[in-house]
């Protein structure tokens, strides 16, 4: 490759790529590499320094009993964990389906209308909640319960501060409703003491003066607990981790987020929609907020992006092996068991303050708290301690009757389970059920909810989902901006093993030794790699260290008495989150132009920033640039920010050119957040998990993001800007990937990774030259680890539009690149270096046979309105039809060159998605049965023999 591209060695790559003034002068200072043995030796000896003790703390976080063909299937499976976010629909329809089943599963559990797929986790669903409140009323006032879970209560609070909405809390019987001045109500149902009550005056009360009620809630509970819009809640939100998906000491999981109807286009995050195909069958996509962010910039409904889409895959999938009549049972053994146990506490003459329970009490001892405490210590049982001295118990679907008969030990009940039991028995039942809050409506009545109650055919299902979805077990996904790279088994493991997965996330850190070992080597090693001081591992992704690192240097302004300061300027070529984050900070945002290079455009940057010289807060900048070069200004660019008083927060989603050869803190930035899930190979996920830590110089350090549970998380937090997600280190149980990744590649690896990065990159960009025109080069003539090609002349010369493109390279077994983003009609190809050179060779051979097709259209040989482009993809349905009447053959359409084979080949399930019929009917649930239901049988009247209807032969 080097000699193709008329290089000596990679060095000189580097040298040409790479502007001198940034380049490291220096080897990482980063232990020797391990191997993969060694590597799971050593971070067993790690594992092994975490605690694994019986938790029932609650608070959100629950013990659930990961169903292993789930386990197995999903989440140690390449096939659903190294997929894309579903933006290209046709090869995505697996985990589409698994989605909208998400999204009915929760509109049913809720009562509500729709449903998102997904959000990052409870507590900044809590927060989306209150912007969307803001956003229908613009009022700016907010009511919450007192009685909500702490960090619920802490995210909103941070998030308010931004936006300047005034958060109220107190007790909810507390709240009035005489003005006209809430945007909206949060309340915990059942609340963080376990309580349920009776919500509907006030329900009524904040309607009558236009405020809307959101509900925190447990889906786990609404199994037999009346859902949130029987009783006029307007949304309702909350996580489904005890759906199956471990704890993993605080993540990841995936949240929900549903509502009325009438709020559609006011909801955040990403939802699935149904559509139909260019052949007009059904199929799905993503609804409306496609990619939103890029269109709407700051004016988006929110900064998600990344969204847990692999954990909302699991939960649905665990909704459809148990179905309703399992979910009915587990809640119904849960509730029975906190029954008794309740009885226990209150037999031993204990206080319990619940009237009204699902699984949670709360209870004031009798004689103090701290021989309770004593006696589950010595069995290794982790309570709730609240400040005031009352003690919480939350049972879950793991609570067995060893369990239960531990619990009566420690609170000193006299009777054992089984002698209270027999008095519940006897007594008139004043379980749930025999309440006004009974669940009376039935739900998950769809068939995709009781198909699969058997590990035959869940498997089978598991399996024909993932079989429509193309992943990186197929080909490379070379997406611009999102870094699709290996990510190794050895990388993987780690993240199920019962040290990392069964720890709830509020244990005592006594108990997390090897966690916290683990964060400070990461830690560490992320510091040596971007020049920075401190990290905070708590963003849930690359969005949300964007919204931790603004709202950091804000709060450093401020402290310098700079309050005025809120202007960030962001390049017209940034990712779409930066914008929209920059407002959730609170932030006035001037967008800078980029001249005809990609570069910034240094004299529009100069006039902003004399323009704003006052009010400047920071510049929001990606490098390399979204443009795919390393611009050779950065140095000045940070230089002129700073000299006018502001920040400079740099994008690190493009880490992955630069770990070894350039530093961020050097060169003169003050924050980044790095996309573990791209640069540091946690996978993607389908759309998340993913990981946004934010490095910081030590002069933001001490208002990185606390938390009020745990609480400092390095070091003091009095200055800290406040809470950015439920956990106070984010989705924790899959930083051993990243760790694992640092301390297998060793210094020179990491370094020889962005080399091999650039080196493919260029490679590609040399072997397009000619056929496809790459837009922008340094002023060596070489780009970074990504580069964009121009599609857009195709237009006027063949009517083929960049869309048809990306569709047409499904017929050739790839994923498209990032499509016209940042530059419309135009595709961002980065290869990565786990790619070798033959995958590389076919991409471009496909690319090139492309550009070949264009040009029969341009000269006529080929049909400008029925061709392999516009008919792209190709289904086998399309190529086995009896019909084919196209001017082009089968075999162009489907095995359009000699590596596409029959064996081999990765078929699209569904034809051209019509995004515009879905937009126009919108539908967010499964279809109806009947969608369902094979359509060569017929319904048999009792008695009769099936009659099987065969195709008529031609
Ligand atoms: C991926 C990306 C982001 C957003 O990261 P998420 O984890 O999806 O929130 C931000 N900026 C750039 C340049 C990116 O490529």
């Amino acid at each position: 490759m080097l000699e193709f591209l008329g290089l000596k060695d990679i060095t000189e790559l580097v040298n040409k790529a790479v502007p001198a003034d940034i380049l490291l002068d220096k080897n990482l200072d980063i232990e020797a590499p391990l191997g993969e043995h060694q590597l799971i030796q050593y971070l067993k000896q790690l594992a092994d320094k975490n605690q694994i003790w019986r938790s029932y703390i609650g608070m959100g976080y629950h013990n659930t009993y990961v169903p292993h063909t789930i386990m197995r299937n999903i989440f140690e499976n390449p096939g659903w964990v190294t997929q894309y976010t579903p933006y290209q629909a046709e090869l995505a329809q697996g985990r589409l389906e698994s989605l909208l089943n998400y999204q009915t599963m929760m509109c049913d559990l809720t009562g509500l209308d729709i449903s998102n797929a997904s959000l990052l986790d409870e507590a900044t669903a809590a927060a989306e909640a209150m912007g969307l409140c803001f956003r229908h009323s613009k009022r700016r006032r907010f009511y919450v319960d007192s009685n909500c879970h702490p960090q619920n209560i802490a995210v909103v609070k941070t998030r308010a501060d931004a936006l300047g909405i005034e958060v109220v809390i107190c007790d909810w019987k507390e709240m009035e409703f005489d003005t006209h001045d809430f945007c909206g109500v949060l309340l915990q149902y059942p609340n963080t003491e376990g309580n349920i009550v009776d919500y509907s005056l006030l329900i009524e009360s904040a309607h009558t003066h236009g405020t809307l009620v959101v509900a925190a809630t447990d889906p786990l509970a609404l199994a037999i607990l009346k859902p949130p819009g029987e009783i006029g809640f307007d949304i309702a939100l909350g996580t489904t981790q005890r759906f199956g998906i471990p704890l993993g000491y605080g993540g990841p999981h995936a949240a929900f987020f549903a509502c009325k109807n009438k709020f559609l286009r006011l909801m955040p995050g990403r939802m699935i929609g149904v559509t139909k195909d260019a052949n007009g069958n059904e199929a799905l996509r993503l609804a409306l907020q496609t990619r939103e962010q890029h269109i709407r910039r700051d004016k988006a409904t929110s900064n998600i992006c990344t969204a847990q889409a692999l954990l909302a895959n699991m939960s649905a999938m665990y909704a459809c092996y148990h179905g309703p009549e399992g979910l009915r049972h587990i809640a119904d053994r849960i509730h029975n068991a906190t029954r008794i146990l309740a009885e226990g506490v209150q037999n031993a003459g204990h206080t319990v303050t619940n009237e009204m329970f699902f699984d949670t009490i709360t209870f004031l001892p009798v004689n103090g708290k701290d021989e309770i405490i004593n006696r589950s210590n010595s069995k290794k049982v982790n309570l709730r301690q609240f400040s005031n001295g009352y003690v919480g118990i939350s049972l879950d679907e793991t609570t067995e009757e060893n369990d239960l008969k531990d619990l009566l030990e420690i609170v000193g009940s006299p009777k054992t389970a089984e002698e209270i039991s027999q008095v519940l028995l006897a007594a008139p039942d004043t379980s749930l059920n025999s309440t006004p809050f009974a669940r009376k409506s039935l739900y998950l009545n769809h068939s995709v909810f009781h198909r699969y109650q058997s590990e035959t055919n869940i498997v089978r299902y598991m399996k024909q989902l993932e079989n429509k979805d193309l992943s990186l077990v197929h080909s490379m996904i070379p997406l611009g901006s999102c870094t699709m790279k290996l990510n190794s088994t050895t990388e993987m493991m780690p993240c199920t093993w019962d040290e990392f997965a069964n720890i709830h996330p509020f244990v005592p850190k006594d108990q997390v030794k090897g966690y916290m070992e683990m964060f400070t080597e990461l830690e560490k090693d992320l510091c040596e790699i971007t020049g920075y001081d401190k990290f905070s591992l708590q963003p849930n992704s690359g969005a949300q260290g964007e919204y931790a690192g603004l709202r950091a240097i804000m709060s450093y302004l401020s402290s310098k008495g700079e309050t005025q300061r809120n202007m960030c300027l962001i390049p017209v070529s940034a990712h779409g989150t930066n914008p929209a984050s920059a407002q959730m900070a609170g932030m006035k945002i001037q967008p800078i132009n980029v001249d005809r290079y990609g570069a910034v455009d240094m004299q529009h940057l100069e006039d902003m920033i004399e323009k704003y010289k006052d009010t400047l807060a920071c510049l929001m900048i990606t490098y390399p640039s979204t443009h795919g070069v390393f611009e050779k200004g950065i140095r000045t660019i940070c230089d002129m920010i700073h000299s006018s008083g502001g920040q400079v927060y740099l994008d690190g989603a493009n880490m992955n050119a630069q770990v070894g050869l350039c530093r961020p803190g050097d060169y003169g930035s003050d924050v980044s957040h790095l996309n573990l899930h791209k640069t540091f190979c946690i996978p993607h996920g389908g759309g998340g998990p993913g990981m946004g830590p934010i490095g910081v110089k030590k002069h933001l350090a001490p208002y990185l993001p606390t938390h009020p549970v745990i609480s400092p998380i390095n070091g003091t937090d009095e200055e800290s800007f406040g809470v950015v997600s439920a956990a106070p280190y984010g989705s924790s149980s899959i930083l051993p990937i990243s760790w694992a990744y640092i301390k297998m590649m060793g210094a020179e690896g990491l370094r020889h990774a962005s080399e091999i990065a650039i080196l493919n990159a260029n490679y590609m960009s040399r072997r397009l030259n000619g056929y496809y025109k790459t837009l922008y080069f340094n002023e060596q003539g070489y780009v970074a680890h990504e580069f964009i090609i121009d599609c857009r002349e195709f237009k006027k010369s063949a009517n083929v539009e960049v869309v048809d493109i990306s569709k047409r390279l499904q017929d050739y077994g790839f994923h498209s690149p990032t499509m016209s983003w940042p530059v419309a009609g135009t595709l961002m190809v980065e290869p990565t270096e786990s790619e070798n050179k033959e995958e590389l060779d076919r991409f471009c051979d496909a690319m090139i046979a492309i550009r070949q097709e264009i040009q029969d259209i341009e000269e006529g040989k080929m049909d400008p309105k029925i061709n392999p482009l516009k008919m792209s993809p190709h289904t086998q349905a399309d190529v086995m039809s009896s019909n084919w009447d196209r001017p082009y053959s089968r075999e162009v359409a489907a095995f359009p060159l000699t590596f596409v084979k029959p064996d081999t080949k990765f078929w699209p399930s569904v034809g051209r998605i019509d995004d515009k019929f879905g937009d126009q009917n919108i539908m967010c649930t499964c279809p109806p049965m009947s969608a369902y239901e094979s359509p060569f049988v017929e319904k048999v009247p009792p008695g009769k023999q099936p009659v099987v209807k065969v195709r008529a032969s031609v």
